[in-house]
């Protein structure tokens, strides 16, 4: 297994613990890692933790972590270096959407998605860095979205903060380079899970006229490359934005 003996921190398990996270958490555990995922609520991250355990046979933990708190941030590595001594992948997956048309979009609006898609992942970012440092190895994918790329109609917030990881991200992957830290985006676009749910479908057709490969994508679309860009098969791919999208952005 390719990732026998490491560990990864996946935040944002996803509502009733069936995102894009659980499906990362569970490919990663298959792969051979250990897996701390964090949520905003303990009961998701638990579910996740369950489907790691049972599924993949790996140790999981799960913890209530607000990403955008950096004393909740800190507590959740400094907990999860005491219960497995070691992080050896860090995924930002935890994400929201607070979609309105930027006439109507509240100050609120514009800063929780920030906080929590664009400060959580520099927050995760940095507190993992030392501990990959001195382990003088790491690897930091980010899921970012097609939408931080083309932007958005209604999602000015969200784009913004796409965008901003895939910025952050390409800084971090020139700063950490040199250090044998690798930091890519992974960049979907549109995926059964909560976030897609709610969409009318009227707009899931129009969005589908757009997709080459004429579906939604599903979360093991996303979770099969995030455990490649963390092996030793990707060592040499770093600041790279790959979209998983049917298509969507080419
Ligand atoms: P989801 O809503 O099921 O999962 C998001 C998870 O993030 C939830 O578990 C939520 O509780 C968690 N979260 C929210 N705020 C948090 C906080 N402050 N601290 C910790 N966790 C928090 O949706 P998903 O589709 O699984 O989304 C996963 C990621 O994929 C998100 O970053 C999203 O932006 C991105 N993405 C999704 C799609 C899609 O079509 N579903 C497309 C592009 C990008």
């Amino acid at each position: 297994m390719k990732l026998e003996g490491k560990v990864a921190i996946v935040t944002g398990p996803g509502k009733g613990g069936r995102g894009i996270g659980r499906s990362i958490s569970v490919a990663l555990g298959h792969a051979g890692a250990d897996i701390v995922i964090a949520g905003s609520t303990l009961s998701n991250a638990e579910l996740v933790a369950d489907a790691v355990r049972t599924e993949t046979g790996r140790r999981a933990l799960a913890l209530k972590a607000d990403v955008s708190n950096a004393a909740d941030v800190e507590t959740l590595i400094s907990t999860a270096l005491q219960e497995y001594g070691r992080i050896d992948i860090l995924v930002n997956n935890a994400g929201i959407t607070r979609d309105t048309l930027l006439m109507r979009m509240s100050e609120e609006d514009w800063e929780s998605v920030i906080d929590i898609n664009l400060k959580g992942t520099f927050l995760c970012t940095k507190a993992v860095t030392r501990t990959m440092l001195k382990q003088k190895s790491g690897r930091i994918v980010n899921i970012a979205s097609v939408i931080g790329i083309v932007g958005n109609a209604a999602q000015a917030n969200y784009a913004a903060s796409k965008g901003g990881m895939i910025a952050f991200t390409k800084s971090v992957a020139k700063e950490l380079g040199p250090r044998n830290i690798t930091a890519n985006v992974v960049a979907p676009g549109f995926i059964h899970s909560a976030m897609t749910e709610v969409l009318k479908d009227e707009l899931k057709d129009q969005i589908l006229k757009q997709v080459p490969l004429g579906r939604l994508g599903n979360p093991e679309d996303i979770s099969g490359l995030v455990v490649f860009l963390a092996s030793d098969e990707a060592s040499y791919i770093t600041g790279q934005v790959i979209s998983v999208d049917g298509g969507l952005y080419m």
